[in-house]
């Protein structure tokens, strides 16, 4: 009897269907026509700069349908996240008037050229989680090893593009959530491959605040002058290099 579970080439048949139809789906995206200010602790200023220009990416460096799939996984498990936090007890809130349909917490700034979207406000939480309220709730999720080292390591000098993303926030949404830059943010990290859980509280720092501020101030003059940043490296052998989407644009230009 045939096995059509098993007939040669149905996953590549099947895979290849899904990997078409969610990059259709992502080309059918307008584009971004501001900075994600989740971006600004980027290592390279240059590759903040063409990523805000929406310069093409180099042939092949464009999200596969792997990576699409990795992102949305990402995001259903921030939604579980928030189940978890709620069963706990945490009063948390992720859009406007907690509705389901309603508008995400976020900010706009340098005439809406600089944005962000907050993962949650928490509003409260019971008194032994010693959580001081209104706090930034930021989630991320990862693989084992990242996410390891991160317990280890604490979000700041593992993942500082997310410190980065987390001091910006405290500061912007200071101004629509006043004291969410007085209390600690709490940074919920999901290990991917295990399901367990790393919570650490991120008190906010001012200096990493502004540093990334002037960066987007930077990134935005750079642009609108028709000038473009310095290279990260020295060398297109860099690791930021190796990993980079402009490799080819960039190492291709005289300077
Ligand atoms: S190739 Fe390197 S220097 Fe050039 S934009 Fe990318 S990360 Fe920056």
């Amino acid at each position: 009897m045939l096995d059509y579970n098993h007939r040669p080439g149905i996953a590549e048949r099947v895979n290849a269907a899904i990997d078409a139809a969610l990059i259709a789906e992502r080309e059918a995206t307008p584009p971004r026509t501001y900075l994600g200010a989740s971006r600004l602790g980027h290592a390279c200023e240059r590759a903040l700069q063409f990523e805000f220009a929406g310069a093409p990416k180099d042939e092949g460096a464009d999200f596969g349908g792997q990576t699409l799939r990795i992102f949305e996984i990402g995001h259903q498990l921030e939604d579980l996240a928030i189940r978890w936090l709620r069963a706990a007890g945490i009063d948390l809130y992720t859009r406007k008037g907690n509705r389901p349909d309603g508008e995400q917490f976020g900010f706009s700034v340098a005439g809406g050229r600089i944005r962000g979207h907050v993962d949650g406000i928490i509003a409260a939480a019971p008194a032994p989680l010693g959580i001081g309220t209104p706090a930034l709730w930021e989630c991320k999720t990862m693989n084992a090893k990242n996410w390891r080292v991160c317990v280890k390591d604490g979000v700041a000098v593992a993942k500082p593009v997310y410190a980065a993303q987390i001091a910006l926030y405290q500061a912007y949404m200071e101004a629509t959530v006043p004291g969410i830059s007085a209390n600690p943010a709490l940074f919920t990290a999901i290990n991917k491959d295990t399901a367990e859980l790393h919570h650490e509280q991120v008190a906010f720092d001012a200096a990493l605040a502004q540093r990334m501020s002037d960066r987007g101030v930077r990134i935005l003059q750079a642009t609108d002058a028709g000038e473009l940043l310095p290279r990260i490296a020295t060398s297109r052998d860099f690791f930021e290099c190796r990993f980079c989407p402009w490799a080819a644009r960039c190492w291709g230009l005289p300077a």
